[in-house]
């Protein structure tokens, strides 16, 4: 990673930078799990740096062989770039103890801000939550809350609902229970269709959740990539984006799609209210750089 800001900084706490004019730009990167993965995330970070995101995440990969590595990169990049970074927490593996171990650990690598999760379920199975550990992310909040631990905090939220849960008003009401255990910002799982993220913010508000609400975006940049959309998380491919997909003769024209989609849901999504956008990369820059770049030009 080489350390080329010596641009502005953002707020080292997230929920600062939510208090602030602009929209809040952000990108998620995951933790390598082999030396290939290393490289291509160290050359993404590179890339991107100069796009001055308002802060980086990293995500938790409990349960695989990156485990254990987002404090590590989220230490690395804070270090490195000076960019305010984000851990994402998951309650996948740990018991109360090895979480609060943990957190501890974050708080003393100088890490401020914590998006705290449940994780996904195995394969196949339902979330078994493990021995003395946490259900629900809700439960993961409220303990770091009562431990006494100073992160700021997000959650996540589903504008077309948890696929878990079949019940969209039930869903709201849990992200209720994460906001009054304690968190200062939700951000959404990814979306193509923006009427679903308005929808669910007026249903948030509605509900009395009064925390900003970042939408997460992820240009869709290959076909493989719409399976696990639509099946693992619940993520609806609008007919218009899948035939325009469909029509597609090369992955570079895919491409373009996916870019030009996400370019002009960022637009939408900003002039009605957002308070800025997540970037899903997949540690990968070209897609995130194109609509970056095209939106703050717009602006
Ligand atoms: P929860 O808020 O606990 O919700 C899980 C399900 O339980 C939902 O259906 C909810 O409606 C229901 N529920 C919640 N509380 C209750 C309750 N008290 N009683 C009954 N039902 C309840 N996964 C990873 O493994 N690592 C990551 O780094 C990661 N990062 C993510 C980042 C973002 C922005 C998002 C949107 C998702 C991320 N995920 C990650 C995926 C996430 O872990 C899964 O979507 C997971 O299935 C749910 O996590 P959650 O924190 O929203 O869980």
């Amino acid at each position: 990673m080489t350390s080329q800001l010596s641009l502005t900084r953002s707020p080292r706490r997230i929920v600062d930078a939510l208090r602030g004019t602009g929209p809040v730009f952000s990108f998620e990167f995951f933790p390598p799990k082999s030396p290939g993965e290393a490289r291509l995330l160290e050359r993404t970070i590179t890339e991107l740096v100069d796009l001055r995101p308002t802060f980086v995440s990293v995500t938790d990969r409990a349960g695989s062989a990156a485990q254990g590595l987002t404090r590590e990169v989220v230490a690395r990049i804070g270090a490195e770039t000076g960019l305010t970074a984000m851990a994402h927490l998951t309650c996948r593996v740990h018991s109360r103890d090895e979480m609060r171990a943990m957190l501890a650990d974050l708080r003393d690598a100088g890490v401020e801000n914590v998006l705290a999760l449940r994780g996904d379920p195995p394969p196949g199975g339902p979330f078994v939550p493990p021995v003395d550990g946490f259900g629900y992310a809700d439960q993961l909040v409220r303990f770091i809350r009562e431990e006494g631990f100073d992160f700021c905090l997000g959650g996540a939220c589903y504008p077309e609902g948890h696929i878990e849960c079949a019940d969209r008003a039930e869903d709201i009401a849990n992200a209720k229970h994460k906001v009054e255990a304690g968190v200062d910002f939700l951000i959404t799982q990814l979306f193509h269709e923006n009427a679903y993220y308005f929808d669910f913010v007026a249903r948030a508000r509605e509900a009395g959740i009064t925390v900003p609400i970042i939408p997460g975006v992820m240009p869709v940049t290959n076909l493989k990539q719409i399976p696990r959309f639509t099946r693992e998380w619940g993520v609806t491919i609008p007919t218009r984006l899948l035939l325009a997909l469909e029509r597609c003769e090369t992955d570079a024209e895919v491409f373009d799609v996916g870019v030009r989609w996400a370019t002009t849901q960022c637009r939408e999504l900003l002039a009605r209210g957002a308070p800025g956008i997540h970037f899903y990369t997949l540690n990968r820059s070209p897609a995130t750089r194109l609509v970056l770049e095209a939106i703050r030009t717009s602006a």
